[in-house]
């Protein structure tokens, strides 16, 4: 699956908000929405009216950002959440969470998201045992993700198990280190998703 390759800071500027693409970066001073609190281009400082369109493309956009996923897959992700029983939008963020670079960055074995897809996308993961180099991979209560023995020594997962020491887990996870793995224990509930986004704006642009 293709990914975006732009400057990532760009689309936290777009977007009006912080979304942590950037791992430790985006802690420090020299995040770019900081510096300059604005849209990115040559009309980002103008005062624009937003259309009610406008504002529900935007809370789409900014969910696709964070999650680091296409039109085309954020589509299909919604297709299924309307189709699954539920509130469609707490669903697809439901779905979202549920990718296996999503788990692995909430497990606190990377710093980012774009991070957590590259650590999978070089087959450092196994699910259950088995590796698994695929970062959309939807994973279920249950499923155990680990580490694979050889990754373990690799220098930057060496350095991100030791900061994963001192970072809490989110409460659908349960994290082993000493296996260096994690077990998803159920589904998140709303409450516990802490993206920045209105997800029932996303419904009802996809409902036109
Ligand atoms: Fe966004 Fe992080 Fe860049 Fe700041 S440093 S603009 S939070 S990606």
């Amino acid at each position: 699956m293709a990914r975006y390759t732009g400057s990532v800071c760009r689309l936290c500027r777009r977007e009006g908000v912080k979304l942590y693409l950037k791992g430790e970066r985006c802690y420090t001073d020299k995040c770019a929405i900081d510096r300059r609190a604005y849209a990115p281009g040559q009309h980002g400082q103008a005062r624009k009216k937003v259309s009610e369109y406008g504002t529900q493309l935007r809370e789409k956009q900014k969910a696709r950002r964070v999650y680091g996923v296409l039109e085309k897959q954020f589509r299909g992700y919604y297709e299924e959440a309307s189709r699954r029983k539920g509130i469609t939008g707490e669903t697809l963020l439901q779905i979202l969470e549920s990718r296996l670079d999503n788990v692995v960055f909430r497990s606190g074995f990377a710093a980012s998201r774009p991070e957590a897809r590259q650590i999978v996308k070089h087959g450092h993961i196994l699910v259950n045992g088995k590796r698994v180099d695929i970062p959309s991979y939807l994973t279920k209560p249950g499923d155990v993700i680990a580490f694979s023995d050889k990754a373990q020594e690799v220098p930057r997962v060496k350095e991100l198990l030791e900061a994963a020491e001192s970072k809490s887990v989110i409460a659908w996870l349960e994290r082993d280190l000493n296996t260096k793995s994690a077990r998803i224990v159920r589904v998140p509930s709303r409450d516990e998703i802490d993206v920045p986004v209105a997800e029932q704006m996303i419904v009802e642009l996809y409902s036109r």
